[in-house]
């Protein structure tokens, strides 16, 4: 069984991590999913962060040492900053799939981040997305050319937006091979 930990890093509201924990199965179209919230991780230490390193880079390595030796469980952390790379400005997320582990920044997934009214179901369907679309690629899924894949490249919300939350004919397969559910 494939098992998903929630991490909140720093203070991230319960009930984004609960739409996550009931969202991901449906969309999976997996029973046998086992998603646990896990307590929140003490935000980042921007001190910490070296000349050159994006703050991804910075709580991915921190976050090297919450995951267990399970090859079946994955990691998928949730922060409310920005997540700077000086090397391309910004990520909306970021993987180590040697580790199993995924981080996603809310930060740019909500309207009010481009002074637009705020948009619930927007800001959902974003983070869902690109939750689905880190936990292919900690799966081995590769990049998807098709635009409208779960797969296709997520770098900003015009990306995000176009996107359908669903795996394309090519990809779907690959997920549920990983999941046990052919
Ligand atoms: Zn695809």
């Amino acid at each position: 069984m494939i098992k998903i930990s929630l991490v909140p890093i720093g203070n991230i509201e319960e009930r984004i991590l609960c739409f996550l924990q009931a969202q991901l199965p449906v969309k999976l179209k997996a029973g046998n999913l086992e998603i646990k919230l896990r307590p929140a991780w003490s935000a980042p230490d921007h001190r910490k962060l070296k000349t050159g390193q994006g703050l991804s880079a910075l709580v991915l390595a921190d976050l090297a040492r919450i995951v267990g030796p399970d090859l079946d469980e994955y990691v998928l952390a949730v922060i409310d900053e920005d997540l700077i790379d000086p090397a391309i400005e910004y990520v909306l997320a970021e993987t180590a799939p040697a580790l199993r582990l995924g981080i996603i920044s809310l930060t740019r997934l909500r309207q009010e981040f481009y002074h637009l009214p705020p948009e619930e179901e927007v800001f959902k369907a974003r983070l869902l997305k690109i939750a689905l679309q880190i936990l292919g690629t900690l799966w081995g899924l590769a990049r998807c050319q098709d635009v409208k894949c779960l797969m296709a490249h997520g770098r900003n919300t015009h990306e995000l937006d176009r996107k359908y939350t669903v795996y394309c004919l090519n990809c779907w397969p690959l997920v549920q091979r990983r999941l046990g559910t052919p």
